[in-house]
């Protein structure tokens, strides 16, 4: 008999990890690689950030906190979904955890019992269906096209609801393809979601800031109000603030979900890191100007990087409307060949020669439930991805 729970046996470690390890060894070898897998800020957290945290340290803030977090970042948290959400949470509704990660993996496992589905659209973010999965519920991932601009639909969300659904998760704008709901495209999905009360809402807001058109920002919680009892907020500081290491994320939601969620990390991890969670109060409380010159870095990287890869003959990708992802759609270059004569079948074929022939490496869009396609990350530098497209232009020429 086996070691390992089923619950761990049913899951695989995340495809974006394993694609990074697997470029960090071929460096290691001594390749010439252009990383475009990761999806984190290339910045540095902003100066008055890690100060604040120092400054923690030296006050000695280095002890456990309350398990939800200090009550500083749960009244600064609270005070963010006010100003910028339009939302408003008291203390016992938010709580703190190791990521926004943690705090999703934690909703789900102190919510579905066996043979739970959660409506999960593609493409989606490549943790979601694993986590369902590890917590004994059932991912429903409904492909979602292109041409539907990569956004579920009141007619493919009609069909994916049964009575066992718990869950759906919505995550704009989206990772991987910066899709984003319109205030109609989620009015749309309310007025079903009406229909049905089972059906619960976790929202992912991580990549709220990182937007590129000027359309308002709405969470279906400003379209729905009624939604608030049956709806958890998710975000988080790693995007928006360049905080990816500090692991800290928050969860929403009504006092009786809060408590639950509670019980469970204080069984679990317990608290979050004290340090960062006074480097988060900084971050959210401080100087806010991080926020949109990163975003115009992004948007500018993102527009010279669409424009490359848009030039090459067999590749497409539509503007993205947020995040910092392109997601490349590659089926003009399946049924090709490589120079050594395999041929591309799928997309995780293409990544593979993108990664082996022209040491450009990037996620096969199979990780995120849609192919064909593959995810690059624009958190580079320009130089970096000008390199890396003039490889994949390079290599994509070679084919026969
Ligand atoms: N949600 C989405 C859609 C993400 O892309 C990520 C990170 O890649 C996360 C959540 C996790 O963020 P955190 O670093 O806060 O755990």
């Amino acid at each position: 008999s086996s070691r390992i729970a089923a619950r761990v046996q049913r899951i695989k470690p995340s495809p974006s990890s394993a694609a990074a390890d697997r470029a960090n060894e071929l460096r290691r070898q001594g390749h010439s690689i252009v990383n475009l897998v990761v999806g984190e800020p290339d910045f540095d957290t902003p100066a008055h950030i890690r100060q604040a945290a120092w400054e923690a340290i030296q006050r000695g803030e280095t002890r456990y906190t309350n398990n939800s977090g200090t009550v500083e970042l749960r009244q600064a948290i609270a005070a963010k979904l006010v100003r910028e959400n339009g939302l408003s949470y008291g203390l016992d509704e938010i709580i703190v955890t190791s990521g926004a990660k943690s705090a999703i993996y934690t909703v789900l496992a102190a919510t579905l019992e066996p043979g739970d589905e959660v409506i999960i659209p593609a493409p989606y973010w490549v943790s979601y269906p694993d986590m369902v999965l590890a917590c004994d519920g059932r991912p429903v991932t409904v492909p979602c096209p292109e041409s539907d601009g990569f956004k579920l639909t009141v007619e493919r969300l009609r069909s994916a609801i049964t009575p066992c659904t718990r869950w759906l998760m919505l995550n704009s704008p989206s990772n991987p393809t910066g899709a984003s709901y319109t205030a109609d495209e989620y009015r749309a999905l309310a007025d079903l979601l009406l229909e049905h009360p089972q059906v619960m809402l976790m929202t992912d807001d991580i990549y709220e800031h990182i937007r590129y058109d000027d359309s308002d920002n709405p969470h279906i919680l400003n379209i729905e109000p009624g939604f608030r009892d049956r709806t958890v907020l998710i975000n988080g500081v790693s995007k928006t603030y360049a905080m990816t290491g500090w692991r800290i994320g928050y969860a929403a939601a009504s006092a009786d979900l809060v408590a639950a969620f509670n019980t469970l990390q204080s069984q679990s991890s317990g608290n979050t890191c004290s340090v960062s969670q006074a480097a988060a109060v900084a971050a959210l409380e401080g100087d806010q100007s991080f926020v949109s010159e990163s975003r115009e870095v992004y948007r500018q990287r993102r527009d010279r990087t669409l424009e490359s890869i848009n030039a090459i003959s067999g590749l497409s990708c539509a503007a993205p409307s947020g995040a910092f992802y392109l997601y490349v759609d590659c089926a003009d270059l399946l049924g090709r060949r490589t120079p050594a004569g395999k041929l591309l079948a799928d997309d995780t074929d293409v990544v593979m020669y993108l990664l082996e022939n022209a040491g450009v490496a990037v996620v096969a869009g199979t990780a995120y439930g849609l192919s064909p396609y593959f995810r690059m990350s624009i958190a580079s530098s320009q130089q970096v991805l000008d390199e890396g497209c003039a490889r994949i232009a390079a290599a994509v020429d070679a084919l026969i």
